[in-house]
């Protein structure tokens, strides 16, 4: 196949990338480097089956050449009020990539008659009322908090994928992502996962948002691709969770983090910048992926730490 991928240099979208060429596909990579790294890339310049466009999806996309699917996933994804790279600090990007964006990459999948895929998130749930999430659960959201500009943005393109799919027919699905974390995160992230990482790697206190009872349920980012791949080869068109279904608090996270790494400094509470709009529970219901694609996680959290911390020792230098 020949795919087109937004938001290539990115976290997912560089594995993505990464994966799609392994199984011999084509890609086109699509980003800005808004939040994205050309080094997340690097590796792939000599790669004859790979080219990389340099472009804004929230503007007209236009890609040479007959393509087989599109999957977009370029939009800010961090929450983090602290992070330069978080949508807090990027609103109307945010926005954009989410709405002009998806427009924009449905249009080019339809003119290619390709299977189109939205990455969306378990934001769309919101502060969730209903414990662990479905795909039935239609959600709890602030329009207006700060974390609006995300959660609105991916409900309105969900609905758009929808609509494209109903009304103009195109092969359209939607994968509702949860926590998921790994090697290639942005140092300054802020999410948990790359924070903790950062500040256990430098012996510093884990920053613990409020009582650090809120939970989350983190998926290894291989563990995710290759749900990824098996609903794109798919040909389901309602969403699908995909995501680890172990719930833990975030302080039993950080807490373990510091063991693995053997950083003494412990925790540090501050006020939760995010307040009531960070989400008090997050669980994937996963039995429709687990039914229709067969698909489960695998990889322990321990495990896929121990992966990702290699990435993180190099960024900061640490032997
Ligand atoms: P990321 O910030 O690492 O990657 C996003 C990429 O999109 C970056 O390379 C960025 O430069 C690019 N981008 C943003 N706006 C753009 C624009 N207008 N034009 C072109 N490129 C643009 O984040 P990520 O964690 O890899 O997230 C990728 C996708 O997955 C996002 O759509 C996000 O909403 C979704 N998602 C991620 C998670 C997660 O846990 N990582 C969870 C839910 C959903
Ligand atoms: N969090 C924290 N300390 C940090 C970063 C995050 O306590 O340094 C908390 C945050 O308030 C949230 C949870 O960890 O409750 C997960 O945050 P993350 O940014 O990873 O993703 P979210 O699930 O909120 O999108």
């Amino acid at each position: 196949m020949r795919i087109l991928l937004t938001g290539a240099a990115g976290f997912l979208g560089s594995h993505l990338t990464d994966h799609l060429l392994d199984a011999g596909n084509e890609v086109v990579g699509m980003d800005n480097f808004i939040t994205g790294k050309s080094e997340n890339l690097a590796h792939l310049a000599d790669n004859p089956r790979f080219k990389f466009i340099q472009h804004d999806v929230s503007n007209y996309i236009f890609v040479p050449g007959n393509l087989d699917a599109v999957l977009h996933f370029a939009s800010p994804a961090s929450p983090n009020p602290n992070s330069p790279v978080g949508y807090p600090n990027l609103p109307i990007q945010t926005m954009k990539a989410g709405a002009l964006g998806t427009h924009n990459s449905l249009g080019i999948a339809k003119a290619n008659n390709a299977r189109f895929m939205l990455a969306s998130t378990s934001e769309i749930y919101g502060d969730p009322l209903e414990h662990p999430q479905s795909e039935t659960y239609w959600g709890h959201v602030d329009p207006i908090g700060e974390r609006s500009v995300y959660d609105e943005a991916k409900r309105f393109a969900e609905a758009l994928t929808m609509a494209y799919h109903r009304f103009h027919g195109v092969n359209t699905c939607i994968v509702r992502i949860f926590n998921t974390y790994g090697p290639r995160m942005h140092i300054d992230d802020g999410r948990a996962v790359p924070n903790f990482l950062k500040q256990a790697l430098r012996g510093d206190a884990l920053t613990i948002y409020g009582d650090g009872k809120q939970t989350r349920s983190f998926c290894y980012v291989d563990d995710l691709i290759e749900g990824i791949l098996r609903l794109l080869s798919s040909d389901v068109h309602d969403p699908v969770n995909i995501g680890n279904s172990t719930e833990t608090s975030i302080l039993e996270i950080a807490e373990s983090i510091n063991k693995l790494i053997k950083n003494s400094a412990g925790l540090e509470f501050k006020e939760n910048l995010r307040g009531e709009g960070d989400p008090q529970r997050r669980q994937p219901d996963i039995s429709r992926a687990q039914e229709i694609l067969g698909w489960s996680p695998k990889i322990l959290f321990e495990d896929g730490i121990a992966l990702t911390l290699e990435h993180f020792k190099k960024q900061l230098g640490i032997k």
